[in-house]
């Protein structure tokens, strides 16, 4: 039940018309009996400083952040972490006394997630990463921190990955190449990863093609794609008939919402109360 001592969390987002994030945590919150409530803001780009300012107005705990804010919420708010600062975004908001923190999970939730799913070490294996956007730049800048050793970036856009790129060798001097989809070696470059990710929104359409030849992939190779919807991307489907390990958004979402509630309750999340939450809406 809603009372006045109820504690108030949200995301701000937009359009934030669809988000699996309130089930997530509504249901964390409940399962261990505290009386937070978790709801959406849709705001749009002219309000968000205004809807930051009323974060502190009345009293938030905390907030995520999604597209199209991540980057630009910064400049509303107190104080930023290292990782937040480093991945130039921000996606968990904290209200410290008055004070608004931001934290970014996403790299965190990725890294959990694969280092559970494929229980493998991260350390000198080599990345190839579809996508150069957010989600890539998170992602990459956390592979780095586990000192992979060198990531490939492709982009339907050349320029993008070679300023993801640039900027990981620049920053955490991690070893990176940009190449587009279209280059000459680009078969030995997937053949030669040990990881392969997909980090571009390509898959989420049933017409979505593949952007990279399964003929490429060969055996132990691990294929993540970050898509949560559906579950199984095309790309997924067609690494697991060539038998090889996958791993899918939704572990990652689950992982970087579990950050996020550590983050405003202090409280260790309940990982499977949240991840039946999260795979029970998605079906
Ligand atoms: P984003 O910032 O828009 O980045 C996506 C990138 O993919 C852009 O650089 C885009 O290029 C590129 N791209 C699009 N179509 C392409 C194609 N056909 N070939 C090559 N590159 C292409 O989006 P994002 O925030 O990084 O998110 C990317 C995906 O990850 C989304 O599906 C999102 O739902 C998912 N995601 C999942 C989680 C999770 O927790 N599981 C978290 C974050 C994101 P253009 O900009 O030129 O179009």
């Amino acid at each position: 039940m809603i009372t006045a001592k109820t504690k108030l969390l949200g995301l701000i987002g937009y359009p934030a018309t669809y988000s699996l994030s309130p089930v997530m945590h509504n249901a964390a919150f409940k399962r261990l009996g505290l009386d937070y409530i978790y709801v959406v803001f849709s705001v749009q780009d002219v309000h968000l400083k205004k809807a930051v300012e009323g974060l502190k107005a009345i009293n938030f705990i905390g907030a995520n952040v999604t597209i199209p804010h991540k980057e630009t919420i910064r400049e509303y708010l107190d104080e930023v972490s290292k990782e937040a600062e480093l991945m130039g975004a921000v996606n968990t908001i904290k209200n410290v006394e008055g004070k608004l923190w931001g934290y970014n999970t996403d790299g965190y939730g990725f890294i959990k997630s694969l280092k559970e799913r494929s229980g493998i070490s991260l350390k000198n294996k080599k990345i190839f990463i579809l996508g150069a956007g957010g989600a890539a730049k998170a992602v990459a800048l956390s592979l780095a921190v586990e000192e992979v050793s060198d990531i490939v970036i492709t982009d339907k856009l050349k320029e993008k990955a070679i300023s993801l790129s640039g900027y990981l060798e620049e920053k955490v001097s991690c070893r990176s190449v940009a190449i587009s989809l279209e280059d000459v070696d680009i078969g030995e470059k997937i053949n030669n990863a040990d990881i392969i990710i997909n980090a571009t929104p390509i898959g989420m359409k049933k017409e979505d093609p593949l952007l990279i030849n399964i003929k490429h992939l060969r055996e132990n190779q691990i294929i993540y794609d970050l898509v949560y919807s559906p579950l199984e991307t095309l790309l997924l489907k067609e690494a697991k008939e060539l038998k090889l390990k996958t791993i899918n958004g939704l572990e990652m979402l689950l992982y970087q919402g579990a950050k996020s509630f550590e983050i405003w309750t202090g409280k260790n999340a309940p990982i499977n109360t949240m991840r039946r939450a999260l795979s029970k809406e998605l079906r």
